[in-house]
């Protein structure tokens, strides 16, 4: 057994025994992991309450070889996330966040996952839920750091350069096709187009509401999950 100090982030808790909690974590140094935190129930615990979802933090972990289930020793929090709770939109959209992490982080460090989580965790805290349909582009980073990231410039079906007006998201093809290619099926105005490029870009929106959950939400869906739904999946979809 060895000790082992990095940075994580609590992702999910659940409850093990009558006063002790399982966490899973994305570390900065080991990757994705879980860890029993021995009596964090109980009323006097060490961990003071602190080993909530979103929260990150300096985790001192006894870890096992391979990918067995660690025991924390200590957790120091880095950040204070849990003003999420405030709003419903910022708790959905890291609850996302953390879920797609838990999901489908691959089993070893990786430095951008890692920073990307942060990011989007930290701008969820700073925006305090005032623009759900710009707190989006966390995800769509996320998205991008695993592996996925739609075409929006061309035609997925002819390869045409695709402007700001006449598209139609086709989430399972992977992007924009022309209304040429999607003659039917209710398509997307110049707006519509343009903040969707700026949510995977990282920018700013202009516009509020509208579609931009669900598009994200069935692209996560199709790609990302192979057609399962994600708890929180759903929620995304409802925001906007
Ligand atoms: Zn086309």
């Amino acid at each position: 057994m060895g000790l082992t100090t990095t940075r994580a982030v609590i992702l999910h808790t659940y409850r093990y025994s009558e006063t002790s909690k399982i966490l899973r974590l994305m570390t900065y140094e080991l990757g994705p992991c879980s860890a029993l935190a021995r009596g964090a129930l109980r009323p006097k615990s060490r961990f003071g309450g602190l080993l909530e979802p979103f929260v990150e933090g300096q985790a001192t972990l006894y870890t096992k070889r391979g990918r067995g289930l660690h025991t924390l020793s200590s957790f120091e929090p880095i950040g204070e996330y849990r003003q999420l709770g405030v709003s419903l939109d910022s708790f959905t959209i890291a609850s996302v966040l953390c879920e797609m992490v838990m999901r489908l982080a691959p089993e070893h460090r990786d430095d951008d996952l890692y920073a990307t989580l942060i990011d989007g965790l930290e701008g969820l805290h700073n925006s305090e839920g005032s623009d759900s349909n710009a707190d989006l582009k966390y995800v769509w980073a996320l998205v991008d750091t695993l592996g996925f990231r739609p075409e929006l410039d061309e035609c997925v079906v002819c390869g045409r350069s695709i402007g700001f007006e006449g598209a139609r998201f086709d989430f399972s093809a992977g992007g924009l096709q022309c209304m040429d290619c999607a003659p039917h099926g209710p398509g997307m105005n110049s707006a519509e187009i343009r903040d969707l490029r700026a949510l995977v870009g990282g920018g700013s929106v202009e516009t509020h509401g509208g579609q931009q959950a669900r598009w994200l939400a069935d692209f996560i869906r199709y790609h990302l999950t192979e057609g399962a739904n994600l708890k929180s999946l759903p929620f995304l979809r409802a925001l906007g």
